[in-house]
């Protein structure tokens, strides 16, 4: 598989804060990866290096084969292969969607088609609505319109769901995999647990510009082969132990208290529990 992006040793400093510190990532192409961590991880910074709007102090970075940084050799050919969902939404309030949709699509080579842009964000009923009309998760999906008319191979979507109701989440998680499932590289940043376990491939977890771990959702903080605790009463005593095997010792114990086990209770660490943890009292 070929890698769309590839970041080695990425740091970048404002003052004395070290927002990126030493960060290593690869992305393969026709993956959705999410970079998960709370306010202030460092996401949008490293994201926005990425996109060759910032640029970095030091560390290696290679976007679809090019450097992006303003030192960097990638130029509108390159952009173009690119699309980009900011955290702040569009503001062009005083055209139709389609208007702002047929508009975008003149800046690109190879355009997809305007309605049926708009129909894969589901505007369809809304092509001749002003965008200032549109409520928040629709002006999102407008965004999302604008983001992608240009054939992006590789789509940036920083905090795409912020503000949204449960709903419109879901709508937009299945656009983000139909986005996928046509063939381009989405890379999302998130503080959300379970959009990151319900929409990537592999995660990301950073905290203090730097990655803590990179798996898939169902293995994240080994979470796949964590120990369930299984506690109990024992006369006075509350027991507790850890075990990989909670059934057997439970069995063990119905023997020993010949039925009824006092107080009984198996519990697994939750994957928001394994998060926390990892980014531990660190949140800003
Ligand atoms: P959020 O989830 O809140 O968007 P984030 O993970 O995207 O957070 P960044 O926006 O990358 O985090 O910020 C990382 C750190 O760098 C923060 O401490 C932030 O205050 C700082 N920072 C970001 N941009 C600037 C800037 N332009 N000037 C100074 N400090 C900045």
């Amino acid at each position: 598989m070929s890698k769309v992006i590839s970041v080695s040793g990425l740091r970048k400093s404002y003052g004395s804060n070290k927002a990126v510190d030493g960060l290593d990532l690869e992305i393969e192409q026709g993956e959705i990866f999410a970079l998960l961590g709370p306010n202030g991880a460092g996401k949008t910074t490293t994201v926005e290096i990425l996109e060759g709007f910032r640029d970095r102090d030091s560390g290696e970075v290679r976007v679809l084969d090019f450097d992006p940084s303003t030192k960097g050799n990638a130029g509108q050919q390159w952009r173009d292969r690119i699309g980009i969902v900011l955290q702040s939404t569009n503001d062009a309030g005083d055209l139709t969607v389609y208007e702002s949709v047929s508009h975008f699509a003149t800046y690109y080579e190879n355009p997809k088609d305007v309605r049926e842009v708009i129909e894969l964000v589901g505007l369809t009923e809304k092509s001749d609505a002003l965008g200032r009309t549109l409520s928040g998760g629709q002006r999102r999906r407008l965004d999302v319109a604008l983001g992608i008319i240009g054939n992006p191979e590789l789509i940036f979507l920083d905090e795409p769901t912020t503000g949204f109701d449960p709903e419109a989440r879901r709508a937009f998680w299945s656009l983000i995999r139909k986005l996928r499932d046509e063939g381009a590289t989405i890379l999302l940043t998130t503080h959300y647990l379970d959009e990151a376990e319900a929409l990537a491939d592999r995660v990301a977890v950073i905290n203090r510009g730097k990655i803590i771990e990179v798996s898939t959702p169902d293995q994240l903080g080994g979470r796949a082969t964590s120990l369930a605790t299984v506690s109990w009463r024992d006369g006075a005593e509350l027991r507790e132990e850890k075990s990989a095997n909670p059934t057997a010792l439970v069995s063990q114990l119905a023997q020993q208290f010949g039925g009824e086990i006092p107080e009984l209770n198996v519990r697994r660490a939750s994957l928001e529990d394994i998060y926390l943890e990892m980014i531990g009292g660190t949140h800003e």
